[in-house]
């Protein structure tokens, strides 16, 4: 089978936009060129992101299969459950979102205001639960499920992330693909890709996307956001192999196709630390480009430490897969550097 095989419902405007940070490049020393490629801006649900790109392969099969509701599950602050709401909309679904809390809220908002506000905005039936952060399945979503079955509802379940489901890869080895027509017509090719990896499928899928290129001048560097590594590199090593095989890559992954990048991950999933809020401030004072402190202020740390290191050697040309994330700022304004003076 090839990518082609799976329908796609559109959710996007289109390709994501890719466009250079030469600013930024210059603030790091202006020997590695910086671009970005823009999934915050990727579509017009929601504020957009990873998800509602993976989610054009899920929901695709969620309607085919008969199904009704969207069920899935993340953080009080997660971005994946407010995509997931925002497509079901979209799409004339219901959605039911598990959403857990875990990080120690020191703002009184940040049950209220971003990602869950926009999910309450938009009809949305989040459910708080206060268990600990898990990529894997859970009871709660168990019981989410079992809830819309007994309401009458059909149930289509999405795992954190959509990343840990047969077809959770498939959106990015799509943007693997979007990456090397936008190469053509940029004239130009990406030796170093860096993404953010938390539930592994956005880093898995663009490891298999890349892999039927079948060229070895090309590395994908994940930023590990979670500091759960070997959980991490292997859901994003299971994902890979498992997309790859989809995608009719026919052929096994090398084990340095695989990487996945710990050091930036700050305290605990979901909070930053100084080289986050760093990161953030470095990219929003030379560029205007924003990111958040659970996913891309870390990556963004990630990129700009191992340029600084040499990790990331002069004369390379760095693709930056900016996720998205930004709804979730307004919860971390009580951070020194995010809001608090
Ligand atoms: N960046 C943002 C903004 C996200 O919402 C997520 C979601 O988890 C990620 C990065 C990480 O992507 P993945 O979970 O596919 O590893």
């Amino acid at each position: 089978t090839s990518l082609d095989d799976f329908r796609r419902e559109p959710l996007l405007f289109g390709p994501s936009p890719v466009h250079p940070l030469p600013r930024l490049s210059e603030a790091l020393g202006g020997q590695v060129e910086i671009w970005a490629k823009r999934e915050d801006c990727n579509s017009g649900i929601a504020f957009g992101g990873n998800k509602v790109r993976k989610l054009e392969y899920l929901v695709a099969d969620a309607i085919d299969t008969g199904c009704d509701t969207l069920v899935s599950i993340g953080g009080i602050q997660s971005n994946h459950t407010r995509q997931v709401t925002g497509v079901a909309c979209k799409l004339g679904l219901k959605a039911v979102t598990v959403q857990e809390g875990w990080v120690d809220y020191n703002d009184m908002c940040y049950d209220r205001v971003g990602n869950i506000q926009l999910t309450r905005i938009m009809g949305g039936d989040p459910r708080i639960d206060p268990a600990g952060f898990d990529i894997g399945y859970r009871d709660s979503w168990t019981r989410a499920l079992d809830s819309v079955r007994e309401s009458g509802g059909t149930p289509y379940a999405i795992p954190a992330g959509a990343s840990d489901h047969p077809l959770g890869g498939l959106g990015f080895a799509n943007w693997a693909r979007e990456v090397a027509a936008q190469e053509v017509e940029h004239d130009t090719f990406f030796d170093t890709v860096v993404v953010c990896t938390v539930t592994g499928s956005t880093h898995a899928g663009m490891i298999a996307g890349f892999a039927l290129e079948d060229r070895d001048d090309r590395r994908v560097i994940g930023i590990d956001a979670s500091g759960t590594l070997e959980q991490t590199i292997d859901q994003v090593t299971r994902i890979a192999t498992q997309t790859a095989d989809r995608i009719g890559v026919g052929r096994s992954l090398r084990d340095d196709e695989i990487t996945v990048v710990p050091g930036y991950e700050g305290p605990a999933y979901g909070v930053p630390d100084r080289g986050t809020v760093e990161a953030i401030q470095l990219v929003a004072r030379t560029e205007g480009v924003l990111t958040d402190p659970v996913y891309e202020g870390k990556s963004m740390a990630g990129l700009i430490g191992m340029i600084r290191s040499g990790e990331i050697e002069p004369g390379s040309r760095v693709l930056y897969a900016h996720l998205g994330g930004q709804p979730a700022l307004p919860a971390y304004a009580g951070f020194p550097g995010l809001g608090a003076p």
